[in-house]
């Protein structure tokens, strides 16, 4: 199958091997799509620069989300070297690492939950601003949120509530761009050890317990994560928009646990 054949897809949020970004940018890649991915800092250069050459020596960037200037031209890059967009795959996230941990009213602050909202919520509106000039017709954008934007997660604290933005983002742009033929979906994924999750406090016990009353009975992986991602950016998805998708085992429909 390659149901991505002929896409161009920019994908943010590659960390390391462990980075559900790099899952998706895989899953693109195996569909036959041609990926463009950005970094965060130089620090983060050669593993990004890494992956792109196992997936189809697309362009690599440097772009911090809350830098206009680098976003924009990420854009100008793209537009040279493509023409236009495809898929767009934001995954992004960032509080401060003393605020995912303990009492929420106790840890969090007027700074951190600023933060927490600006680089993990509202970025995904300033990328859809700022992609949309080079936006192809049936362009798919896609998020990665977390269960906590919905229920209170011993720890998540101010990440739960930046992903509850993040979350009703997915349904204003998916309404503010639907009739210009651009999806907008969220995936919500169950807990997978990468560097970001090692910022929250008892991330492992949270994800035995979790795998503990789990459907499926064990976490879920960055390629199932991936292949999700990969068929909600295709046309074979063409009927979704504003979803949250729940790749999570089925953790979401059970009660009797953490
Ligand atoms: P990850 O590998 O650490 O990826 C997070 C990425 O966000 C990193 O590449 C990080 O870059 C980047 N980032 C942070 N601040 C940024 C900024 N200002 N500009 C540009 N990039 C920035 O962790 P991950 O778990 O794969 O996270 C990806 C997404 O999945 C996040 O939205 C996360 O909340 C979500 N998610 C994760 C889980 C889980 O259990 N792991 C579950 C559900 C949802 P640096 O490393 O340079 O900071």
């Amino acid at each position: 199958m390659s149901f991505l054949k002929g896409k161009k897809a920019l994908v943010l949020g590659v960390a390391n091997d462990k980075s559900i970004a790099t899952g998706i940018t895989r899953a693109i890649y195996e569909q036959g799509g041609e990926i463009a991915l950005t970094y965060q800092t130089e620090r983060l250069q050669s593993r990004v620069e890494k992956l792109a050459q196992e997936t189809g020596n697309g362009p690599t960037m440097q772009c911090d989300i809350t830098n206009p200037e680098e976003l924009a031209s990420v854009v100008e890059k793209v537009k040279q070297v493509w023409g236009g967009l495809d898929i767009v795959v934001h995954a992004i996230a960032f509080a401060p690492r003393e605020q995912l941990e303990g009492n929420y009213i106790d840890v969090t602050t007027k700074d951190g939950f600023l933060m927490a909202h600006d680089i993990s919520a509202w970025s995904f509106t300033a990328l859809a601003q700022a992609v949309k000039p080079i936006l192809n017709p049936n362009a798919s954008l896609l998020t990665l949120t977390y269960l906590g934007a919905v229920r209170a997660v011993p720890n998540y604290n101010i990440m739960g509530i930046a992903k509850a933005s993040l979350e009703a983002s997915v349904r204003y742009m998916a309404q503010s761009l639907g009739t210009e033929g651009i999806r907008v979906n969220g995936i919500s994924a169950g807990p997978i050890r990468t560097l970001a999750a090692s910022g929250i406090k008892n991330f492992r016990d949270l994800q035995d317990k979790a795998s503990a009353i789990t459907p499926l009975g064990r976490p879920v992986t960055t390629e199932e994560v991936g292949n999700t991602a990969a068929f909600l950016s295709s046309d074979l998805a063409s009927g979704i928009t504003g979803e949250i998708v729940y790749v999570d085992g089925g953790y979401n429909v059970v009660a009797g646990g953490a």
